[in-house]
């Protein structure tokens, strides 16, 4: 039989706001442990929560950027649970009103455009964390840090819509760009600021009811979650072609081994006894703030992607890594010479992307040293064939090390360019003179021997003439030959 996967995904995207969730203290990784907490966040008893109302307008920024429907009346909710580095015994989130229901993520898979739907995005605060155990002496020790306990969070929930590991890459993917996009949350998955759990179920293929599903916990990469759905696939696969039945049970996937544990068989739901939560109002969003929400949101990753294939006529691929970034769009967008949208993107793509990787540096390092104006005119000036290739590279390795427009890094470094017509007529005729049997053979209509003619001018000119100006002029002069 042909199974066919079912993966659920549930992300938790830690937001860059200033504060804490529920209390004034600083939302920053790395801090002294244990130095960023107040009676709020440590649970102690009189304390009161507060909403952060930036946290808020980040997940009003998400949920409208994701067509999500907002929810005029929102509560919080206390989830109760016991665990070490939860300090007050229940975790502040929203359980069945939550702010923003339904909703899609666009994302690409295998050249294919989905839209994948979402159930939920919901607020909530972090938990602390554990260190353990350690051995000190013959104790072994758990230490624990409450700096981020109360740190916001956004759960998203996606439906089980999507059906094989690439496509979970997708959806991370695209949503690591878009909350960079929107400037709520860094997205990096090793420090934690994006977190995903992966429901997997298979069931026969075409039929619509769900298997048994299993939860993947602690996935902390990207290929970590394509790795770990894959493997956990095939485990199932195993299973039900043994003739064995899929338990409900949670999984940890160890990516350095690719291999799954089974953590824990759920044999009953977690009765977490959920309550709204008496010390905070219910949150109130008025359609005029889910509106102002909407309105501050840029231009989206995905509406700029497509106004690039059709305003520049670029192929997909380029405007997919163009639009990788907020930042590099909006630069690509700035160097573009009128007309030369594909020249741009690809020195972009290449050498740009090349230094910006090789030196670890952002797009703003390159900009501080390259500000756009001055890279639109070095691509203005390759663009009207004035700086030929070997030039050209040149020019673009001195631009981020050294001041001056392009004229001023060509006369300091003393390179003559030969170009226009002006330069290289003369040195077309030399070589024309020089070789007449090639030229004979050119003129009889042996085409091959063309490029000879292009070689020896190119030589002539030490590599500074540009090709196709060069073939040009050479098939000018020789048709003059011709006819003469
Ligand atoms: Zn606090």
């Amino acid at each position: 039989m042909a199974w066919q996967p079912v993966i659920g995904l549930e992300c938790h995207v830690q937001l860059k706001t200033r504060s804490k969730m529920f209390c004034g203290c600083p939302n920053v990784f790395g801090a002294e442990p244990n130095g960023n907490v107040c009676p709020v966040c440590l649970g102690l008893p009189g304390a009161l929560p507060r909403a952060n109302e930036v946290a808020i307008e980040y997940a009003l920024r998400l949920g409208t950027a994701l067509d999500c429907r907002i929810r005029a009346e929102s509560v919080f909710a206390r989830k109760n649970y016991f665990y070490p580095d939860m300090p007050k015994n229940y975790q502040v989130t929203q359980y069945d009103r939550p702010l923003c229901e339904g909703g899609e993520l666009p994302i690409v898979v295998g050249g294919e455009p989905r839209g994948i739907r979402l159930t939920r995005i919901h607020c909530e605060e972090d938990a602390g964390k554990s260190f353990h155990p350690e051995r000190r002496g013959d104790r072994r020790l758990s230490r624990v840090d409450f700096n981020r306990a109360g740190v916001p969070l956004l759960e998203l929930v996606t439906e089980p819509v999507l059906e094989s590991p690439e496509a979970c890459t997708a959806f991370l993917t695209a949503l690591r760009r878009l909350v960079r996009w929107l400037g709520i949350s860094d997205g990096d998955m090793e420090k934690g600021q994006l977190r995903c759990d992966a429901n997997v179920s298979l069931r026969p293929a075409g039929s619509a009811a769900l298997g048994t599903k299993t939860e993947l916990k602690n996935l902390n990469s990207i290929k970590g979650v394509e790795r770990g759905v894959a493997a956990e696939i095939a485990r199932q696969s195993a299973v039900l072609a043994s003739g064995e039945r899929v338990t409900q049970a949670t999984l940890l996937y160890d990516a350095d081994h690719d291999r799954l544990a089974i953590m824990r068989t759920k044999e009953h739901a977690h009765d977490y006894r959920y309550f709204p939560d008496p010390d905070l109002p219910v949150l109130r969003v008025s359609e005029s703030r889910r509106m102002a929400a909407r309105a501050s949101n840029p231009e989206l990753p995905w509406a700029r992607e497509a106004r690039f294939r059709e305003r520049y006529a670029l192929p997909a691929y380029d405007a997919a890594v163009l639009t990788e970034s907020r930042e590099l769009s909006d630069y690509y967008e700035a160097c573009v010479p009128e007309g030369h949208a594909k020249i741009a993107s690809n020195w972009v793509m290449t050498e740009l992307l090349r230094v910006l990787n090789d030196r670890d540096w952002s797009v703003a390092d390159w900009s501080a040293r390259v500000p756009a104006a001055r890279f639109k005119e070095f691509l203005r000036r390759v663009a009207a064939r004035e700086l030929p290739g070997p030039v050209a590279k040149q020019v673009f390795g001195w631009l981020p090390a050294e001041p001056g427009t392009i004229a001023e890094l060509l006369e300091r470094h003393g390179v003559r360019v030969a170009s226009g017509e002006e330069a290289l007529r003369p040195l077309v005729r030399a070589v024309l003179e020089e070789n007449p049997g090639p030229v004979a053979q050119v003129l009889a209509g042996r085409d091959a021997t063309f490029g000879f003619l292009v070689g020896q001018v190119m030589k002539k000119s030490e590599g500074r003439a540009v090709p196709q100006e060069v073939q040009r002029l050479l098939r000018e002069e020789l048709a003059a030959r011709s006819r003469a």
